[in-house]
């Protein structure tokens, strides 16, 4: 068989522990006898971010920019104990913000609709998607506790030197104090790939927020939606039957939860971080979550939702065979790709990534399962190690190949 082409280079982020293991299998099985792959390769192992003093995750984001699609795996974030058992030389940045910080853009987070699998809310029975503003907000906070009497103030000083000061609490005892921030720039460039995005999906678009409350903050991000909207969108919106919502944060949980799902619900930092861990628990399952960033100026970066797998990798590492689910990350891999053909116009990569997806759903229909997932669904699914669902899933591939 003739592998299939590919014309551009996809930029690959390798990681760590589980999800690096799984990660060679899968480009071992499922890719690489199909596809001539080409990638430009970074290794973002916690001992090479280590040994290049984390240059290889910024050279790995400009390469994303360079080239428009990357693909990652999943790494580890260091803490006190990781830095013993790495021997670091420093606390290195999480990967994904510093990569985020420079792509400056939105994240969106879909669970893989998946046949059996039990939602936990039964009336949704389309996926729904988290956009999540990944710049500024409580995420580059400068807050401080107060130990005593005295009073809190918010200051500006103008470039021109001009002051504006107001207070924000005559303290008469000790308490806490917080300050954050966001810029017109960024909130324009969220919502601009929002729209972006839920068009290129053909779904509806909700954005929520609290401006009843914050009403300069929050009111200027829902001010931001609202012109982009009406100056950028509405005609494309209208012209496909899809509209554009915008709702407080509070009405807006209450009406998701009645909904049937197929929408894209973009949400400030805070709020799409804790939203988009409620949505993947209820549709089931961390490893069935897709994840992708998008610039505005139109780059991607795929991944899975999920860590490094941690209590599995040391389990392997004892000679254990685990049961990881790959789907994730094999979507990850499918979805990079597809975008790459698309670019491309490289029609036979695009069809291959839907039939790998396919082969996927295809394994989990015919009930070869991980052992995540055999808990999500009736009946009593055979439940595999990572190989044997990794080798069923390239027979489906064969076969619809
Ligand atoms: P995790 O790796 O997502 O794993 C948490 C638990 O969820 C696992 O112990 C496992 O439960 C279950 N799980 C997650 N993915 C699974 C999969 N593919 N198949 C089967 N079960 C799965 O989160 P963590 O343990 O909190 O973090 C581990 C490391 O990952 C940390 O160093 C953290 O910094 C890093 N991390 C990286 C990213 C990223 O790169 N995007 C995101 C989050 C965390 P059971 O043990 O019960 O089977
Ligand atoms: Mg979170």
């Amino acid at each position: 068989m003739l592998k299939i082409p590919m014309t551009t280079p996809l930029v690959e982020l390798d990681g760590d522990e589980m999800t690096r293991i799984l990660w060679a299998q899968i480009k071992e099985e499922l890719i690489c006898p199909f596809v001539e792959l080409r990638t430009e390769y970074y290794d973002l192992g916690l001992p090479n971010r280590d040994a290049t003093g984390d240059q290889v995750t910024v050279d790995a984001a400009e390469a994303i920019r360079k080239w428009g699609v990357g693909v990652k795996c999943a790494t580890i974030t260091p803490n006190a104990q990781r830095m013993e058992e790495y021997h670091l030389h420093q606390m290195w940045r999480s990967p994904n913000g510093t990569i985020r910080a420079i792509l400056d853009g939105t994240t969106f987070r879909t669970p893989i609709p998946c046949p059996g699998l039990r939602a936990y809310v039964p009336t949704w029975t389309k996926p729904i998607t988290v956009a999540r503003h990944t710049y500024g907000d409580l995420y580059k906070d400068t807050e401080f506790r107060i130990e005593g009497p005295g009073k809190a103030e918010l200051l500006f000083t103008g470039a021109d030197g001009a002051v504006r000061r107001e207070t924000v609490y005559d303290f008469e005892g000790a308490g806490v104090l917080q300050g954050c921030f966001n810029k017109d720039s960024s909130i324009e460039k969220f919502a601009r790939s929002c729209f972006a995005y839920a068009f290129s999906v053909k779904q509806d678009l909700w954005f929520s927020a609290k401006d009843t409350i914050m009403k300069i903050y929050d009111g200027q991000f829902k001010e931001t939606f609202q012109r982009i909207y009406d100056e950028e969108y509405r005609e494309a919106f209208e012209a496909n039957g899809l509209r554009y919502f915008y709702t407080l944060i509070d009405d807006a949980v209450a009406r998701i939860i009645r909904s049937s799902g197929g929408m894209v619900w973009a949400l400030k930092n805070y709020d799409g971080d804790v939203m988009s861990d409620m949505i993947s628990t209820a549709f089931g399952s961390l490893a069935m979550m897709t994840s992708v960033l998008v610039s505005a100026d139109g780059c991607f970066e795929y991944e899975a939702a999920h860590g490094t797998v941690t209590q599995h990798y040391y389990r392997h590492l004892q000679g254990e065979k685990t049961s990881t689910n790959p789907v994730a990350t094999i979507y990850a891999w499918t979805g990079a790709l597809r975008k790459r053909g698309e670019l491309d116009g490289n029609a036979a990569l695009v069809s291959f990534a839907d039939k790998l997806d396919k082969a996927v759903m295809d394994t989990i229909a015919d009930g070869i399962v991980t052992g995540d997932l055999a808990a999500l669904m009736d009946g009593h699914p055979a439940i595999a190690d990572s190989e044997t669902f990794l080798a069923a899933i390239r027979e489906h591939l064969e076969k619809i190949l």
